[in-house]
């Protein structure tokens, strides 16, 4: 039979304690008890992967009647070997945060309140002010002459729940565009 190092720790660690405990004449029938009512008790454990950099960590995740319940690192995963950055590790809580944005939201110009809007909205209004941005502030040559080519009115910064995929599809776009600021939060 092959034992995951997880396993193995997990059997070993298990044994040891009972044998110990039960040794000095405790009685380990609550401890049993509040084992079994754990929260991941019966739910159905996954490997994924944590999608926030290309370290690419490992995670267990455990789900109970289709939701979220647990995400924890994976100790058998030989890169981290169980542990997890603040983003990672913050994985269930952004999840099920009450914050979590599902809708585009839009602040007019000089408004105050934020107000809901679909994607063909938002997306329209970003077109247009990058192209009128772009058309007007264009550069194609320095002082020198030299053949640039970029924008230097338009900023991008990234988000750390952007995914690899995705940072890479953004940064083609600005690069076509000629844009040359931009970041990534989870450079810092
Ligand atoms: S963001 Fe953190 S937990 Fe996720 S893959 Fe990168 S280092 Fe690992």
């Amino acid at each position: 039979m092959r034992v995951s190092r997880r396993g193995f720790m997990k059997l070993t660690g298990a044994s040891a304690a009972c044998i110990s405990l039960a040794q000095l004449g405790f009685n380990l029938s609550p401890v049993q008890a509040y084992a079994a009512d754990l929260k991941i008790a019966g739910a159905r454990e996954v490997i994924s992967i944590c999608p926030f950099c290309s370290c690419g960590c490992n995670l267990i995740m455990h789900t109970k009647q289709g939701k979220l319940i647990n995400v924890e690192g994976d100790p058998d995963y030989p890169i981290s070997e169980g542990s997890l950055c603040a983003k990672g590790a913050a994985m269930l809580s952004m999840h099920n945060s009450d914050h979590r944005v599902y809708k585009p939201l839009y602040r007019a110009p000089g408004a105050l309140d934020w107000e809901e809007k679909d994607w063909d909205f938002v997306l329209d209004r970003i077109a247009r002010r990058v192209k009128d941005t772009r058309d007007k502030d264009f550069i194609r040559q320095n002082a020198k002459g030299q053949t640039v080519n970029r924008v230097e009115t338009i900023f991008q910064l990234g988000t750390s729940q952007m995914d690899n995929e995705e940072c890479a599809l953004s940064h083609q776009m600005l690069r076509s565009l000629g844009v040359v600021y931009l970041d990534h939060q989870a450079r810092v």
